[in-house]
């Protein structure tokens, strides 16, 4: 369901919500591309699907639109987004060149869309390469990177960069991501829909519910993870944690995810997840559909910790939308998770199974310090990780790209 920004003004405020007004105003009419590789599964349909109907709203022609690829195209993609965030893979050239005719087929199909428009961004490795096959740009391009590339590896990152290279500026994170580039970088962290289905508030009986459809015992407490079967996101570290843990105290665990379309390997991680799981009916690994949303919010909800030991993380949303559930997160002490969980504030770094296992042991036996932990974690997304701070850094930075040349902006 699309909202008005005017709803925002409860949770945000009635100034920020003014300001983004004022901010789009210049901009009103401007036709902007988004353009990314899914439609749904991961963070990045996620802020997506958020985003633009609110630049809409604000009077800003957005378009979103999705590359298109036969399934070679994804095996190459993703291998390029494991290699990104530090696998020492290489993509051989057969890979490379699918990657190559794909941006290629799918820039004769979107060319008319994207030369005339009068700004794109374009979000992460999978089509980065239509730029090259778009000479007669009106506006500005944009490469907007999620992913965690603080230690690409070199051969993979040297590929991309040149057409990365090729873009008037680029968006990251955090700063240990960006890379040398001779174009301007700018540092946009992501952020959650309060209002959406995933985060509002949701009523009592809707809780009870989730016990009894999942089979969960709500006497004793539950750990959540909520990840794609990725192994980037340690979903056999968060089971071996948990076994750990649950010789000092009495444990559920749930490891809900699902697939996303552009992402291959997702199938065999969830074979490995199950058979890492089986024999013990306390660990409840949940597939679940893509518009899962409600089900996903009632099992932050019900959660008394909320886990995402990611080995690698561009940002962790499921970090941010548990917080704002008042849950700490043990969260790896890698990439944008570090942004989000202050270390013994709003929840806990950690680097390994033990390290999760003990803290898990801590904060179930400590409940004042889980709860004062989660209020902080709440008030932290409110001032940091709100779609409303995402959507003003956005139009900031287009005001600032649709006048480049100009000393002075009026607002
Ligand atoms: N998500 C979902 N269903 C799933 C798994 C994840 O809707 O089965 C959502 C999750 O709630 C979050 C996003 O997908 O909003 C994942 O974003 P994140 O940044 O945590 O990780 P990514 O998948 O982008 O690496």
């Amino acid at each position: 369901m699309e909202r008005r920004l005017e709803e925002y003004i409860p949770v945000a405020g009635k100034d920020v919500v003014n300001q983004l007004y004022q901010l789009a105003e210049p901009l009103k009419g401007m036709r902007v591309v988004h353009l990314n590789s899914t439609r749904e599964g991961g963070g990045v349909a996620e802020i997506l699907d958020r985003l633009v109907p609110l630049k809409r709203e604000l009077g800003l022609d957005t378009v979103w639109e999705v590359i298109q690829g036969e399934p070679p195209f994804y095996v190459c993609t993703k291998g390029m987004h494991n290699a990104l965030q530090g696998d020492p893979v290489d993509i051989g050239p057969d890979l490379l060149r699918v990657y190559e005719e794909t941006n290629r087929s799918e820039a004769d199909r979107l060319r008319g869309l994207l030369e005339d428009a009068d700004m794109v961004f374009i979000h992460d490795p999978q089509p980065a390469q239509l730029i090259t096959h778009c000479p007669r740009r009106k506006g500005p391009w944009v490469w907007r990177c999620h992913i965690d590339l603080s230690r690409p590896h070199r051969p993979v990152w040297k590929y991309l960069r040149r057409h990365v290279k090729a873009y008037y500026a680029s968006i990251w994170h955090i700063p240990s991501f960006a890379q040398p580039l001779e174009r301007p970088q700018y540092l946009i962290p992501p952020s959650i829909d309060p209002l959406s289905e995933k985060n509002r508030d949701l009523n009592s009986d809707e809780l009870q519910a989730t016990y009894r459809t999942y089979a969960l015992d709500p006497d004793r407490p539950i750990l959540l993870q909520v990840s794609r079967f990725d192994r980037f996101k340690d979903p056999i570290g968060v089971i071996q944690a948990y076994r750990l843990a649950k010789r000092f105290v009495p444990l559920q665990l749930i490891l809900a995810g699902g697939t996303a379309s552009d992402d291959p390997e997702g199938r065999l991680v969830l074979e490995h997840v199950r058979d890492a799981a089986s024999g013990d009916p306390d660990i409840h690994v949940l597939l679940l559909p893509p518009d899962a949303h409600r089900t996903i919010n009632a099992l932050q909800r019900i959660a008394d910790l909320v886990l995402q030991k990611s080995l690698k993380e561009g940002f962790g949303l499921t970090v941010t939308e548990a917080m704002w559930k008042q849950k700490p997160v043990i969260g790896g002490d890698v990439g944008g998770i570090r942004l989000q969980v202050v270390n013994h504030h709003t929840g806990f770094l950690v680097s390994t199974p033990e390290g999760a296992a003990h803290r898990i042991r801590y904060l179930l036996k400590n409940r004042g310090r889980l709860n004062d932990m989660g209020r902080k974690a709440y008030r932290f997304v409110q001032e940091s990780f709100l779609l409303t701070r995402h959507l003003r850094e956005y139009l900031t930075l287009m005001v600032g790209l649709a006048h480049n040349s100009h000393d002075r902006i009026e607002l």
